[in-house]
């Protein structure tokens, strides 16, 4: 009979991932994995000083290595504690890490205390 079900094939070789339209990456705060969508993705550049700093690169423009982490300050406070993000920029040494904490602040900071001029 035609009803057998070996039609309905198993994996499909040509698309090993399910979702490969978007690249998934993993958190260096808290290791989980997620898309990059979800995750902020920072870079080793240089702080307003001019010395070297882990940056934020929101619009993933920068070139070089990078890093993602979950846009929140336990995410980042964790990379910080362990220091992941020196350690996933191939940094060496311990980069100040202090515009990636502003930036996250300045994300989820909805509170009134704003002052604008
Ligand atoms: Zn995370």
């Amino acid at each position: 009979m035609a009803r057998g079900r070996s039609a309905v094939a198993g994996p499909d070789p040509s698309s090993p991932r399910p979702r490969a339209s978007e690249a998934v990456r993993t958190c260096v705060g808290c290791r989980a994995r997620a898309t990059k969508s979800e995750l902020l993705r920072v870079t080793a550049g240089r702080d307003a000083a001019g010395q070297p700093a882990v940056v934020p690169d929101p619009a993933s423009t920068a070139s070089g290595r990078g890093a993602h982490v979950h846009p929140t300050r336990e995410c980042v406070d964790l990379a910080v504690r362990r220091k992941a993000f020196s350690r996933a920029l191939r940094a060496g040494t311990g980069l100040p890490t202090g515009l990636v904490s502003a930036y996250v602040d300045s994300l989820t900071s909805t509170t009134s205390s704003t002052s604008t001029t």
